[in-house]
């Protein structure tokens, strides 16, 4: 008992002295922690208990004392500080092992139908090893094995201006071949590239597909549109839809207009790295129904404009003689008006009500105040870089999904 009676805390020994019996009396969760030898609690233990059980306790006086309640204040907020700033994901999902992510995840779900990162989102992402570096940069065609002793090379790389290339796209009977054709294009220029596909109302499985196979960066949105009909030009509010993405995720590159039917060289795409502003370039243009090839675009001298080529008399009056496949122009216009000194800070679209040929020079004039601001390339602008051809393939009919419900009749000549 005596020994008992030294291990025994102040608290116990004055509720003796209040009239109960120490070694009988009911003890609450305080007390019992404080008899269970006081020499054997560490400082910290004692401070948590006389924290959180003080109200179980006799008061030493009457005396009221503001450090406790303030002490106890400050240990909850740090408590819910550090569960506030615990990773909820991660460490919930292990706890709950089988409880799955999609059950309690807030995440509302984007217009972006399939996103790939690109090379600005990268940013952010916690430093590379050396081994992820060496295959990343393999794919890039930086070097050619993944072999540490070209560490240096892959270190010594500085990647090119990215290329953010818009493609409003429908379906129609060869689409697949239109979107592999200028795909495996894209495949071959230097990366970072980034093919934003856009369609109406809907993202077909077809071309997403398609997407994921090409082996490339690339976004597959959807513009959604509720009355189509009163819509001139449907390619225009998809390359709007592409416009506001980039505005609004601020990705930096270089914005190019490749409709996918075109015909385009692996010299285009590396020459649009040149530019700093806005750049354009003389394009070929073939009609299938004026069955003549003409030229619309710049006449420059070095990479200053001096001029420009058109055939068309209708076209005249237009501004600048420029054709949607014929300009590129640096994607912060977009998100930063302050910084490249333009007059307003309306967000730069296509117009739908424009008339007819006369889209591109309404955009242009949103972007550049007249030539000066304008660069083209290649120097001197004397060559063809790319063709953009009027082909008609609308009412094709072609098997949906690209497959064939029963097999073909095979006809074998006899010898
Ligand atoms: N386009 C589209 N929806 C349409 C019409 C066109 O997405 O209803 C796309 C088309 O796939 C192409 C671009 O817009 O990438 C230009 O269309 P088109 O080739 O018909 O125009 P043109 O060459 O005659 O100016
Ligand atoms: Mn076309």
């Amino acid at each position: 008992m005596a020994s008992i009676r030294r291990t025994l805390s102040p608290y116990t020994d004055r509720s003796h002295q209040n009239g109960l019996s120490s070694t009988f009396s009911p003890q609450s969760p305080s007390q019992k922690l404080f008899s269970q030898g006081r020499t054997t609690l560490s400082p910290i233990r004692r401070f948590v208990a006389g924290v959180f059980f003080r109200k179980h306790q006799p008061r030493k006086s009457l005396q009221f004392s503001w450090r406790k309640p303030f002490l106890r204040c400050f240990m909850c907020f740090f408590l819910g500080f550090l569960l506030g700033m615990t990773p909820f994901n991660s460490d919930f999902n292990e706890l709950r092992g089988d409880f799955r992510k999609s059950d309690y995840s807030l995440e509302m779900k984007p217009e972006v139908v399939s996103v790939q990162r690109s090379a600005g989102d990268l940013a952010s992402v916690e430093k590379p090893k050396e081994d992820d570096l060496l295959i990343g940069a393999v794919e890039l065609g930086v070097v050619e094995r993944a072999d540490k002793t070209d560490m240096k090379k892959v270190l010594d790389f500085v990647p090119g201006k990215q290329l953010i290339v818009v493609t409003p796209t429908y379906s129609r009977a060869i689409q697949a071949y239109y979107l592999n054709r200028l795909g495996q294009v894209l495949r071959l220029v230097k990366q970072p590239v980034l093919w934003i596909v856009v369609e109406l109302n809907e993202a077909s499985k077809e071309t997403a597909e398609t997407l994921r196979n090409m082996g490339i960066m690339y976004r597959h949105l959807v513009c959604v549109k509720n009355n189509t009909t009163d819509v001139k030009d449907r390619g225009v509010h998809q390359r709007n839809t592409a416009l506001e993405h980039i505005e609004r995720h601020k990705l930096d590159g270089m914005v190019y207009f490749a409709d996918d039917d075109n015909i385009y060289s692996l010299e285009l795409f590396e020459s649009m790295r040149e530019i700093s502003r806005f750049g354009t370039w003389p394009v070929g243009l073939l009609a299938q129904s004026k069955n003549k090839a003409i030229l619309e675009g710049p006449v420059c001298n070095g990479s200053k404009l001096i001029g420009w080529h058109t055939n068309e008399k209708s076209k005249r009056l237009r501004r600048f003689h420029v054709d949607m496949s014929g300009f590129a122009f640096n994607s912060s216009i977009l998100w930063d008006p302050k910084g490249w000194h333009r007059p307003t800070s309306d967000p730069i679209r296509h117009l739908d009500s424009v008339k007819e040929g006369f889209q591109e020079t309404t955009f242009i004039e949103q972007i550049v105040e007249d030539e000066s601001q304008m660069e083209g390339i290649p120097l001197g602008c004397n060559r063809i870089m790319n063709w953009h051809l009027h082909l008609e393939a609308r009412g094709l009919a072609y098997p949906k999904g690209w497959m064939l419900p029963k097999n073909l009749d095979v006809v074998i000549p006899s010898k």
